[in-house]
């Protein structure tokens, strides 16, 4: 049965405090007096044992505090005495010209060792004897750094400078009319007016842009001038052995257009320094190369298989250039290609037959009512980069990108309301050219048909 709380005797209610101050009560009921005195004692020895404890670990705390801060102050000391010893160190090499590579070995990036050289690295103070002892070790640890790093910044300008100059005649390149001939990045980077620039300023100096474009700039017609005289005379020599009468004008005529050079290396032309550190850089890349006619060849075949597209198309060969025939841009077929029924009749711009279909028969322009219909089926080719504007020399894949480029920057020399609404590109010719360096070769990609 249960006694009503206001019926209990002050006895019969422990109140136990503990060391946090929180306050508990419990109510014993019906216990007698030995159990609550039992209780009571054992409450307080509990107490004063978790007080001990406590005590203890406060006083171990404080301890722990004390030696963290002696030992941090004995290590700001050893720091501080260091620090002395470094810069006592480095006033006696500023005395005998090592202190600058001191502090650039100081900042190297890949680590300080020379804060960390154990002579430097001792909280000792330096005296006259310690210095003498020191300094030949030391001036031979800093000439031994100065020449590596002489070594490296050497090879680092080098590289960036090579980099920034190809970067440049990219940026120019890409503003320049290309239907004249343009000298390959090896041409122009192992010119000696370029390599002037790249070799004889200090190589501790950087090279600034701008004034690099302007320089570069100043001395490219001079180049391209010189290049190009010697370049058109070496095709024009192997264009003879087919044409003994042939002259510059002949190069632009697309019967010559049947032959590839390409960038190669000279390694037995040049043996220097200069040439053989830039060797590398085009070695493994093949767009830093120069120039060379040497594996060009005139291709008879393919010059007597355009020679039959001109004359289809009406033209004369002897003065069509390959920039009429892109513009006649003749409907050819090659009939040998014809796989089955399904896949259709093979039609293509004139570079393809005369580059992947050599040898195969052709027809050119002769379709009759169909012509119409097969025409339709011409697609652009997907080079963004087939066509140049003829202003600015931009280039462009042969879609709506050119129009409205034309329409957006020159719309007052082009004659805005001339242009069509969804472009064919004859219609603007004197806007544009076939870009030389394109990937793709002609305006549209081969492509099938079905009646
Ligand atoms: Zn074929
Ligand atoms: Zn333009």
């Amino acid at each position: 049965m249960t006694t009503p709380l206001s019926k209990l005797s002050p006895a019969n209610i422990a109140i136990a405090q503990s060391s946090q101050q929180n306050i508990s009560i419990s109510l014993v009921i019906g216990k007698s007096q030995h159990a609550i005195k039992k209780s009571f004692i054992h409450s307080n020895t509990e107490n004063a044992m978790r007080g001990l404890k406590e005590k203890k670990n406060s006083h171990s705390n404080e301890c722990q505090t004390w030696l963290d801060a002696k030992l941090s102050e004995r290590a700001d000391k050893l720091t501080e005495l260091r620090n002395e010893r470094k810069e006592a160190i480095l006033k006696r090499l500023d005395q005998i010209g090592w202190r600058a590579e001191a502090e650039m070995m100081i900042k190297d990036y890949r680590g300080d060792i020379f804060t960390s050289h154990k002579l430097v690295s001792q909280s000792r103070k330096l005296t006259d004897y310690g210095w003498n002892c020191m300094e030949a070790e030391l001036v031979q640890m800093l000439s031994e750094y100065q020449a590596q790093r002489l070594i490296r910044q050497r090879a680092e300008a080098l590289e960036s400078r090579y980099r920034l100059f190809f970067g440049l005649r990219l940026q120019i390149e890409s503003e320049t009319d290309l239907r004249d001939p343009f000298p390959a990045a090896g041409d122009i980077l192992t010119d000696p007016r370029i390599e002037a620039l790249i070799w004889d300023t200090p190589f501790d100096e950087t090279l600034d842009d701008s004034l690099c474009r302007s320089k570069l700039l100043g001395y490219l017609p001079m180049i391209i001038n010189e290049w190009r005289h010697g370049k058109v005379q070496e095709v024009l020599e192997i264009l003879r052995q087919s044409r003994a009468r042939a002259t510059g004008s002949d190069l632009h005529l697309a019967t010559s257009a049947s032959s590839h050079a390409h960038l190669g290396s000279q390694t037995s032309s040049r043996s220097d320094e200069r040439f053989e550190v830039y060797f590398p850089f085009w070695f493994t890349k093949r767009p830093l190369g120069v120039w060379m006619s040497s594996t060009l060849v005139c291709n008879d075949s393919a010059s007597q298989v355009i020679k039959e597209i001109v004359e289809a198309c009406n033209l004369d060969p002897e003065t069509t250039t390959v920039r009429d025939l892109h513009l006649a841009n003749p409907l050819i077929e090659c009939v040998s290609c014809v796989h089955n029924i399904h896949s259709g009749r093979h039609f293509m711009s004139w570079p393809y037959l005369a580059i992947q279909h050599m040898g195969h028969p052709f027809q050119v322009n002769s379709f009759g009512a169909e012509t119409a219909q097969m025409i339709a089926r011409e697609v652009p080719n997907r080079d963004r980069h087939a066509v140049c504007c003829s202003h600015c020399h931009k280039t462009f894949g042969p879609g709506l990108s050119l129009f409205s480029h034309l329409k957006d920057n020159h719309g007052d020399v082009v004659g805005i309301d001339t242009l069509p609404a969804l472009g064919d590109l004859l219609e603007i010719r004197e806007h544009w050219y076939c870009n030389p360096r394109a990937v793709e070769p002609g305006l549209y990609k081969p492509f099938l048909y079905k009646a």
